[in-house]
């Protein structure tokens, strides 16, 4: 067991402002606040293990506070160095330094690497990822194109960030080059910076594996260790009142994440009996560096503060904090490991037998050959994992669903909410998986014990299943007093931690240790080999792009597809409106038809004599009139098609029979009107002829304002019906084109599919192939062994045989004394 380093820097003050009433005092490993004339202001000291005034450099910081972890990572331990402090105190300053003066991570990545040479009965493998949390999503920060990325969870690898790219490194300025472009890519559409930077974490993760290099030595074990450099987000008070929207949910987050730093750091240092469970699922922070926290860890912690005056308050918080933290205490074991969870032991076997003949020699570009295969080999590991993550979250998704089906038909209508139907299942499955592993599912998985090596486990997380939900206090913007309390060890009341449950990790078969062969053939094999390898690469890669711009193709098609039928659903409306047009006519026709009828009879119940010829024409005008608009109406309810053209035809032979009706009407009137008066003189009931007359033109004219408005009426409808007719046959030619185009990719989508299948399997032939001779390589290698043993043997025997033979022959010389030839059996 053992304490966390923690270490406080005071930076230099930003101006040279002359000091207000107090200022903080540096002596030794003490950091105190005094009064102006220099009376130490009581209550207001703190004592840590190393305090660093303004003048202190960052190469004295790394010195006496970073250099012993970054060792002790080169030997196997993991190693964490935090930087906690309020923006603008310096924890970007002391962690990535200036161009005169590198700051922890510059020198960190260096003495690795010189650790590294001097350790030659050593190989190592090292690995770099660069992340970022902002507003508590995981951004890449060496592949942008990966956003939002998850934490997941396994046995084989422990906690680990699913779908984050690792670069396998040779030299420490490659690893400067990426922390270069991730710097770059974190800039990237970013307007102002310090406000990002000031609210998010950064963490620089080293994983670095190695083994003996001497094949006799215990070579299955490789150690497998992690350094985390972490700058944290400014741990400045968040005021409840912030710029709103995207501001106030920035605060939040980094709230989020800060706080429960907080209370994890608050509850570890309550010591061993009285901390219970400690929250670090609380945010993507804490969960990321559990190891480093309470755990399997050496960590450091470097407490920046600011000078001025303004910001005591903030400084306080900062010392109390570190106080608290300094209680901590973690277990760091050297983490040596069986399993197949090293890349070193997973990489494949002809890059590792090149590699070794390589060694020596001065091949550089096949040094940086070997890289990129490694490199390439990891992605695609990496890519494998990512979809293996993403298959088995879509199982729990369902699996979730399952038990919300199984809740929502249960007649007791119990109250458990979908994800705890799933958990429950999964939790089903974990115990399943407990009793069948025995019970022992927490021990490393093929670990065999190591003569004076401790095989520890990758992480020594808790065995319960689960999750701790946020307690509502982190779901708002954290006010002051919380924030100030926490910094005073304030633990917030978290529920118990519960663990995902285990699922089922895929192992690599185990590597034969085939022994190098030194012959030509071998090497030239293995030269094939690489190459096919390569030409797999590249031709998963070309299949990658081609399906990618299928893909594409499919998404344009179906976005084609959407519109025309959006376009087909309108046209369609237009049609119905269209189709409603003769019959609203029809209606408008039978309308007129009483109207006229009405008027006609109004007319004729004011003449007198039934038999007068203003009687007869009346008549006849109202038979004209029925039947122009029961024809209209006949008309109108004749199927659409063939009515354009009748009713152009019967309108114009209606228009003259209406109108010559008309006309005889109105000559019939003006030569009966004298009549008419006689007429009408002569009546003995009498009457206002001339009323009449008035009544009856009135009429008249009403009728051929309503015959106007009629046939204004129907050339109206004519030409919406024409327009309409227009419209539809475009849109039907469009129609027809845009589905040629459709079935044309269609044509396309399946060809390429089945190039692809082509491909596929091509792909699949070569690697049947190459399997093949690899087996075949063993099979010779193995059949040179049978035959250097025999030859061995009958070199043994022709030995013994010799000397016999020579024994014998001296003899015989010594008896017989005759003298023999020396050629003879040599
Ligand atoms: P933080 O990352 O905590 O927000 P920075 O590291 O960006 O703060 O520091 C703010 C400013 O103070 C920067 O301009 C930085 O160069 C300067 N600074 C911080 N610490 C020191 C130091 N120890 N010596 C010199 N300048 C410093
Ligand atoms: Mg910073």
């Amino acid at each position: 067991m053992e304490k966390i380093c923690v270490a406080v820097r005071l930076r230099p003050p930003a101006s040279q402002e002359s000091p207000g009433g107090t200022f903080w005092k540096v002596d030794e490993n003490r950091v105190s606040l005094h009064k102006l004339h220099g009376t130490p202001i009581s209550g207001v000291s703190y004592a840590f293990d190393h305090v660093f005034d303004e003048m202190c450099s960052n190469s004295r910081v790394y010195d006496l506070l970073t250099k012993d972890i970054i060792h002790a990572v080169v030997e196997g331990f993991n190693g964490t160095a935090f930087a906690y402090g309020q923006t603008s105190s310096g924890k970007t300053f002391t962690m990535n330094g200036s161009e005169n003066d590198p700051g922890i991570i510059h020198r960190a990545v260096r003495d690795v690497f010189e650790r590294i040479h001097m350790m030659s009965n050593r190989e190592f493998l090292i690995r770099v990822s660069y992340m970022e949390i902002y507003n508590e999503e995981i951004n890449d920060l060496l592949a942008v194109e990966n956003q939002k990325l998850q934490i997941h969870e396994s046995l084989e690898r422990g906690i680990f960030v699913a779908g984050l790219r690792e670069e396998i490194v040779s030299n420490a300025e490659h690893v400067l080059k990426l922390l270069e472009s991730g710097e770059v890519n974190r800039h990237f559409g970013e307007t102002n910076m310090n406000a990002r930077s000031s609210r998010s974490h950064t963490i620089f993760r080293m994983v670095i594996e190695s083994k003996e290099k001497d094949i006799n030595a215990s070579a299955d074990v490789v150690r497998v260790s992690v350094l985390n450099l972490v700058d944290l987000a400014g741990s400045e008070r968040i005021a409840k009142t912030g710029a709103g929207g995207v501001r106030l949910k920035e605060g939040k987050h980094i709230n989020k994440s800060l706080m429960s730093l907080g209370n994890v750091i608050n509850k570890l240092s309550d010591g061993a009996k009285n901390r219970g469970h400690i929250p670090y699922r609380d945010s993507k922070l804490t969960r990321i560096l559990q190891p480093a926290l309470g755990g399997n860890a050496k960590t450091s912690i470097i407490c920046t503060i600011a000078p001025e005056e303004v910001h005591i308050e903030e400084t306080k918080g900062t010392l109390q904090f570190a106080s608290r933290a300094k209680r901590i205490t973690n277990c760091a074991q050297v983490n040596e490991i069986l399993t197949e969870a090293a890349l070193l032991k997973r990489q494949k076997q002809e890059i590792e037998e090149l590699r070794k003949k390589l060694q020596g020699s001065h091949a550089e570009v096949l040094e940086q050959q070997i890289l990129k295969l490694r490199n390439d080999l990891l992605q695609n590991e990496l890519e494998r994992e990512k979809l293996e993550t993403e298959l088995e979250e879509e199982r729990k998704s369902k699996l979730n669903k399952l038990g919300s089906l199984d809740t929502s038909s249960d007649i007791g209508g119990s109250s458990c909410q979908p994800e705890d139907s799933g958990r429950h299942s999964l939790k089903e499955e974990f115990n399943d998986s407990i009793s069948k592993s025995g019970g022992n599912l927490f021990t490393t998985p093929s670990s065999k014990a190591v003569p004076n090596a401790f095989v520890a486990k990758r992480s020594n997380y808790s065995p319960l299943p689960g999750f701790s939900p946020l307690p509502d206090a982190f779901s708002n913007v954290v006010d002051e007093d919380t924030w100030m309390k926490m910094n005073k060890g304030y633990i917030a009341d978290l529920d118990s931690i519960q663990m995902t449950p285990a699922r089922k990790v895929q192992s690599f078969p185990p590597c034969d240790a085939t022994p190098g062969s030194s012959n030509e053939n071998h090497k030239q094999e293995v030269q094939d080999l690489k190459r096919q390898l390569e030409l797999a690469i590249e031709e998963r890669d070309d299949l990658k792009r081609k399906h990618e711009e299928q893909v594409r193709k499919h998404e344009e098609q179906v976005l084609l597809n959407n519109q025309l039928v959006s376009e087909i659903s309108e046209l369609q409306e237009e049609a119905q409106l269209i189709r409603e047009i003769p019959q609203k006519l029809g209606e408008c026709a039978a309308t007129c038809k009483d109207i006229y009828v009405d008027v006609l009879s109004t007319t004729q119940s004011y003449i007198c004599d039934e038999k007068s010829s203003v009687a007869k024409l009346l008549s006849s005008i109202t038979d004209i009139g029925t039947s122009l608009f029961a024809t209209l109406e006949a008309d109108f309810s004749v199927p659409i098609a063939d009515q354009k053209s009748q009713i152009q035809e019967q309108h114009k032979v209606l228009s003259e029979r209406l109108s010559s009706a008309v006309k005889i009407l109105v000559s019939s009137e003006t030569l009966n009107i004298d009549g008419q008066a006689r007429k009408s003189q002569e009546c003995a009931m009498g009457g206002d002829a001339a009323s009449w007359r008035e009544k009856l033109s009135n009429e008249l004219t009403t009728i051929k304002e309503r015959h106007h408005y009629l046939v204004k009426d129907l050339d109206y409808h004519n030409q919406l019906l024409k327009k309409s007719k227009e419209r539809y046959e475009t849109l039907e030619t469009e129609f027809q084109l845009l589905k040629e185009e459709r079935d044309s990719l269609h044509k396309t989508v399946s060809e390429s599919s089945e190039r692809l299948l082509l491909v596929t399997s091509q792909k699949e032939n070569i690697v049947r192939y190459m399997k093949e001779e690899l087996q075949r390589r063993k099979d010779l290698e193995e059949k040179i062994k049978q035959f250097s043993v025999a030859f061995c043997n009958r070199k043994t025997s022709l030995v013994s045989f010799h000397n016999e033979f020579k024994s014998k022959l001296e003899s015989l010389k010594a008896e017989n004394v005759v003298s023999v030839p020396k050629t003879v059996g040599c």
